[in-house]
């Protein structure tokens, strides 16, 4: 898409004007989250899975890792060990054999181990529809929770804010923080809670689309009027 001059104004905004009031962030949210749907009609998660347990085995081995490397690894995974009782049961050498590829792959697979296991004794092998039960199980933490709880179950229960969630987040003027957890209070604020689960499926894939860590394309970006760019060189 073409930008605007208006767009170009916006983009050259300074950190100074970037203190928005609350109700100029739900407006703009609102603009945002408009422009998102026509990119990102289908928002969907990255990661290749069939049911809540893969979901939830695939978002804890995604720590650190690309969802692409993960998406290598979990069809062997999953086919050797399909539900919670298989993993529990397996060895750990074979499951690190599994997910080494994927980096820290020791404590992943204790981790996925470890969960099955607490999802056998305390869950009668199912997924907990809530997130105080789900972060019990081992490597599972809000931000796991809340992709599975909403990516599955269709519960918002949180906004999930990974590393593409806290760049763009903070380049378009809605948080100042680059904590995850103050960014999803901020987040949550102001996104309509019927938006939470799809607003970070659209923003990752605007991230790894458009708003490229090392190279955004503001040029080429529908977001561009509503972008602080923070600590961007101005467009010429
Ligand atoms: S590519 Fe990123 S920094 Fe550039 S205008 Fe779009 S959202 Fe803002």
């Amino acid at each position: 898409m073409q930008s605007t001059v208006a767009g170009k104004q916006s983009a050259n905004r300074t950190d100074d004007d970037s203190d928005l009031l609350l109700s100029e962030k739900k407006q703009r949210v609102k603009s945002v989250i408009r422009v998102l749907k026509k990119l990102y009609p289908e928002a969907e998660c990255a990661l290749h899975h069939k049911s809540a347990f893969q979901l939830l085995v695939a978002t804890i081995l995604s720590a650190q890792c690309t969802d692409e490397r993960v998406n290598q690894s979990t069809p062997e995974l999953f086919r050797k060990f399909p539900d919670p009782a298989a993993l529990a049961n397996s060895s750990q050498e074979d499951v690190e054999r599994i997910v080494r590829p994927l980096g820290f792959f020791r404590n992943k697979a204790a981790n996925i181990r470890g969960m099955a296991q607490g999802l056998v004794d305390r869950f009668d092998g199912e997924i907990p529809q809530d997130l105080e039960q789900l972060v019990t199980l081992p490597g599972v933490g809000r931000k796991t929770a809340s992709v599975v709880l909403g990516t599955w179950f269709g519960i918002p229960s949180g906004i999930v804010v990974d590393t593409h969630v806290r760049r763009i987040t903070n380049l378009l003027g809605l948080t100042k923080s680059q904590n995850p957890e103050i960014i999803e209070r901020d987040l949550m604020e102001i996104v309509p809670k019927s938006e939470w689960i799809n607003f970070s499926h659209r923003l990752i894939h605007h991230g790894r689309q458009i708003c490229i860590a090392r190279r955004p394309q503001c040029t080429s970006c529908d977001l561009l009027k509503f972008c602080n760019r923070t600590g961007l060189d101005p467009l010429v």
